[in-house]
């Protein structure tokens, strides 16, 4: 039996990867779970992880995943709700039904199936538990990002509070991290984006540099410790007063 166990979803890579290894630093066993077999084992090798191939819109794949985690480490203690993807482009007058709904099938329903099986697990363990969901500053304002990513992402922040209002006779505590723009695969992979990213920045952020995933990771570690122990329905935005401003 371990100390405390976590999933983290999308830990493979960036903000998710970044949370897996704090984690790890202070003791938590973790399983990652990632679309991405390749970086997902590569990630969990690294980081004395285990890891599971898992698509989170798919409802028996996250069952599964925190299956895997009580099964292998007895517990779960945190659901980290991180996997995203950027999501339908374009237009709202040209975007695509299946592309949109695949949108809120990855960002969206994910963040549900995620607390619907993690809170089960918890609420059968009688131990209370932390879920921490990844948003985004998009959530916050129509134009921070693709409108289908934005929308999905308020309705992650609108899931936290009431799942942190249901869930907190179990001592089950949900909040949600709000990055701004953080050096990732999903933010600055191609010419296209990092102009994007620079533009954003000279316009609007008042911090000099990007953020790091790293900086989000301790956000997220500081939601799910002990420290959060009467935190519940919030975010915590990390994203260089970007939103400040
Ligand atoms: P990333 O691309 O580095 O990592 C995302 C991970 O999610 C990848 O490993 C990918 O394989 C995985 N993934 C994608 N679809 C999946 C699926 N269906 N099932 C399981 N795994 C899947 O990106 P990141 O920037 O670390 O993103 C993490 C979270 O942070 C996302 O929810 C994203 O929307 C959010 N976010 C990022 C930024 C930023 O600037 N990077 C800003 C705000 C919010």
């Amino acid at each position: 039996m371990t100390e405390r166990a976590a999933l983290v979803t999308g830990g493979a890579s960036g903000i998710g990867r970044a949370t897996v290894a704090l984690l790890r630093e202070r003791g938590w066993s973790v399983v990652v779970a990632d679309l991405n077999r390749a970086t997902g084992t590569a990630a969990a090798e690294e980081l004395g992880a285990s890891f599971s191939v898992v698509d989170v819109s798919s409802e028996d794949d996250v069952a599964g995943a925190v299956a895997r985690c009580v099964d292998e480490f007895g517990r779960i203690d945190a659901v980290v709700n991180n996997a995203g993807v950027g999501g339908a482009f374009g237009s709202l007058t040209e975007i695509d039904v299946d592309e949109w709904d695949w949108t809120f099938a990855v960002l969206v329903r994910s963040v549900f199936l995620g607390i619907k099986h993690g809170a089960r697990a918890m609420r059968a363990a009688g131990n209370g538990g932390a879920i921490v969901n990844t948003a985004s500053v998009a959530a916050k304002s129509g134009g921070a990002g693709p409108q289908a990513y934005s929308a999905a992402k308020a309705a992650v922040l609108n899931l936290t509070r009431s799942a942190a209002e249901e869930l907190a006779a179990d001592r089950i505590r949900v909040n949600a991290v709000c990055p701004g723009l953080i050096v990732t695969p999903l933010a600055v992979d191609g010419a296209a984006a990092q102009e994007k990213a620079a533009a954003v920045m000279a316009r609007r952020q008042p911090w000099p540099d990007m953020g790091r995933p790293e900086d989000v990771a301790e956000a997220i570690g500081f939601l799910v410790s002990d420290g959060a122990r009467f935190v519940t329905g919030e975010e915590i935005t990390v994203d260089g007063g970007l939103t400040a401003a």
